[in-house]
């Protein structure tokens, strides 16, 4: 997420949104649509330490730390949450989420279960968390072939991470089947648009309401 320039007001504050699927549900896709299509969502880059794999961008994707920057941000408690994946370590750095939610923002989370639980322990009136399931197993390993950035051991090894990612699902406040990518990105702006309602998010609503009633 890089540096923005906020209006100074906002008359809702923004939410988290985090999506969670095993890797090859259709995440990234639905990722990169919702933060092209719809209005003030930023995205959260988290912080990783794996290698960049071809094609990605550090700053875009992530930012690609060494194990010591991370242990450094850990001690230094930058992370608004983080875990191990895959023998790397990821997290989100705190900063620019807080501000973008205090600016009105909503922020697009691509973190796992162990995340979107601390995110749920930390920051539950700010969560919306949506987890995607693909239709078969079948279908996840082709798409994941498909996508081939990756060697057969590490398809592998997600595979059968997979399964245990799935485990998770009824920690999610959504759930959703990615069957068709439209009718997911249907769903999933329709979560959004809901949730940006809640009552606690809209900050100017007490003072409509009591202008609304002196008027009687
Ligand atoms: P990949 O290495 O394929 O980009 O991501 C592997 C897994 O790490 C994905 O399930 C992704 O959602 C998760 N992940 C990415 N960034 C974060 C993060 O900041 N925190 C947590 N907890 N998980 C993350």
């Amino acid at each position: 997420m890089s540096q923005k320039n906020y209006p100074p007001i906002a008359k809702r504050r923004g939410l988290m949104f985090v999506l969670s699927s095993p890797s090859g549900a259709g995440k990234t896709t639905l990722s990169r649509r919702l933060l092209k299509e719809e209005e003030g969502v930023d995205l959260s880059v988290s912080v990783t330490t794996r290698p960049m794999r071809p094609g990605e961008v550090d700053g875009r994707d992530y930012h690609f730390i060494t194990p010591e920057t991370y242990d450094t941000m850990v001690q230094n408690d930058d992370l608004l949450e983080h875990a191990t994946v895959f023998d790397y370590q990821y997290g989100t750095p705190k900063a620019q989420v807080l501000q973008a939610l205090e600016h009105g923002h909503d922020v697009l989370f691509d973190i796992d279960w162990q995340g979107t639980r601390q995110l749920a322990e930390q920051c539950r009136e700010d969560l919306v968390s949506v987890f995607l399931l693909p239709p078969t197993l079948g279908e996840l390993e082709r798409r994941l072939r498909t996508r081939a950035q990756d060697s057969e051991a590490v398809v592998q090894k997600r595979m059968a991470k997979a399964v245990e990612e799935i485990s998770h699902w009824e920690e999610y406040d959504y759930v959703v089947i990615n069957e068709d990518l439209d009718h997911t990105m249907d769903h999933i702006r329709r979560i959004l648009h809901a949730e940006r309602f809640k009552r606690w998010r809209q900050r100017d609503i007490v003072g409509f309401v009591q202008n609304l009633c002196k008027s009687a």
